[in-house]
């Protein structure tokens, strides 16, 4: 057989996969499958800049034409990929034929939890170019929405939603649902950034039922209260796309177990990359998957050099960064903001809209920063996170940004 890397997943994993692997010298056949049968297209736009209208689908694209072209990139889109034979080295298309590859690489990444109450007409879920494109539809001519979940992508959604002039109330069952990544006192930052943006917050309460259909929804609450919207969003997280690995006895636990070097549990020639991969992150000892943008881009240089090098393999331990928008908030984050102990907040007191904070962990070592409206700081303060320093420094490096008084 000649040499042939089979990339499962057209997103941003799979395709920076395959682009690492011609830039890194690679020259093989490299095909990547894909069940959606649009041009490989970037997510994080969808509940920002094309929800709203600023970025237009072709400006999404992952990869040009003339790209996917020059690099040989066998580009199979609208195919489902349904089984993996391990023994046999094949994937099984839903079309029909098997591929058979030298190398596989898993890039299925996540789908949108789906939503576990009655009502469907007019309740949108967020994951897919589809999803965004129905859901933009439906905002323009909606005077109201309900947005279940306050994570990310339902506060994003929500800053939308307003910029379209609709009113929004926003739910969730954690009494201040960013703390879970960011911590009580900037969590609560946020809650007060979508009050002084006209949005109702409903938090430490779950959803009991949601009814009726658009137009007219009613969306229950454990509080007993009940919120009215023409439209509802569910963001209640994503789930990772492993059925087609079942039945393969590939290790399958809350996506797909990797080793440190990103090979499937017990395989040479089997890796994770992105949103599915759950491998072992050396420097935290301990299995973990990421679902941000910049870990899927990272693992797939990492997983491109493994392919290529596989007696000179690297193992792979990011320090890990991810950003938001929200209504003017620019925010960054990066390291381990979730399980820090402490938390340190500098602000600028020439920008009431600019903050940081730099947290640190049991030990008092610095562990991981947030920012808002302030890239120079995380700039600075991003780069110490790969080896250990005290808090102080980063603190020293962000005031020496304060403007003297
Ligand atoms: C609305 C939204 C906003 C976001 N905003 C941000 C942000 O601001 N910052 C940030 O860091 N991250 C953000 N993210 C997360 C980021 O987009 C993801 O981390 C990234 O898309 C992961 O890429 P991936 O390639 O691993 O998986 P995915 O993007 O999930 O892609 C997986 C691909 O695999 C395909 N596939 C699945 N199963 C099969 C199969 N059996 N056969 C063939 N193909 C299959 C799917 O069609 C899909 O194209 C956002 C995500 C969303 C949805």
């Amino acid at each position: 057989m000649d040499s042939r890397t089979v990339i499962v997943g057209g997103s941003v994993g799979g395709i920076r996969v395959a682009q690492a692997l011609r830039s890194q010298g690679y020259t093989g056949e490299v095909t990547v499958i894909d069940a959606e049968t649009y041009h490989p297209y970037d997510k994080p736009p969808l509940s920002k800049s094309f929800l709203d209208g600023t970025l237009s689908y072709d400006r999404l694209y992952l990869i040009s034409e003339e790209e996917v072209r020059d690099s040989a990139i066998d580009l199979r889109l609208g195919d489902r990929v349904v089984g993996l034979d391990i023994t046999g080295s094949s994937v099984i298309l839903e079309s029909g034929p098997a591929i058979t590859f030298e190398n596989l690489v898993v890039a299925t990444g996540l789908r949108a939890r789906p939503s576990p109450w009655e009502a469907t007409d007019g309740v949108h879920l967020l994951r897919t170019l589809d999803n965004a494109q129905l859901l933009k539809e439906d905002l323009l001519g909606a005077g109201s929405v309900v947005v279940v979940g306050g994570g990310f992508i339902g506060a994003e959604v929500a800053a939308t939603a307003r910029s379209f002039g609709l009113e929004v109330a926003i739910v969730d069952p954690l009494k201040i649902p960013i703390g879970r990544v960011l911590g009580d006192t900037v969590g609560e930052r946020f809650t007060g950034l979508h009050h002084s943006n006209g949005v109702s917050t409903h938090f430490g309460t779950g959803v009991e039922r949601i009814t009726g259909a658009k137009g007219n929804l009613s969306v229950e609450l454990s509080s007993g209260a009940v919120l009215l919207g023409d439209l509802v969003v569910v963001g209640i997280g994503a789930v990772p796309n492993t059925e087609w690995l079942v039945s393969s006895g590939l290790l399958i636990d809350n996506g797909l177990i990797c080793d440190e070097y990103c090979r499937a549990a017990g395989q040479s020639n089997i890796y994770g990359v992105g949103d599915v991969a759950r491998w072992y992150h050396p420097g935290y000892q301990a299995l973990v998957r990421v679902e941000h943008w910049t870990n899927a881009v990272e693992q797939a240089a990492c997983v491109a050099h493994n392919i290529i090098n596989p007696k000179e393999s690297d193992s792979y331990s990011p320090v890990s960064y991810v950003w938001s928008d929200q209504y003017d908030w620019k925010i960054q984050i990066a390291g381990e903001t979730a399980a820090a102990s402490d938390c340190v907040l500098v602000e600028d007191p020439s920008n009431h809209a600019r903050f940081a904070a730099v947290y640190s962990n049991r030990s008092g070592s610095y562990c991981g920063v947030a920012t808002v409206n302030w890239p120079r700081a995380m700039i600075q303060c991003r780069r110490l996170l790969d080896k250990e320093s005290d808090i102080s420094i980063p603190l020293n490096l962000i005031t020496a940004l304060l403007p003297s008084v």
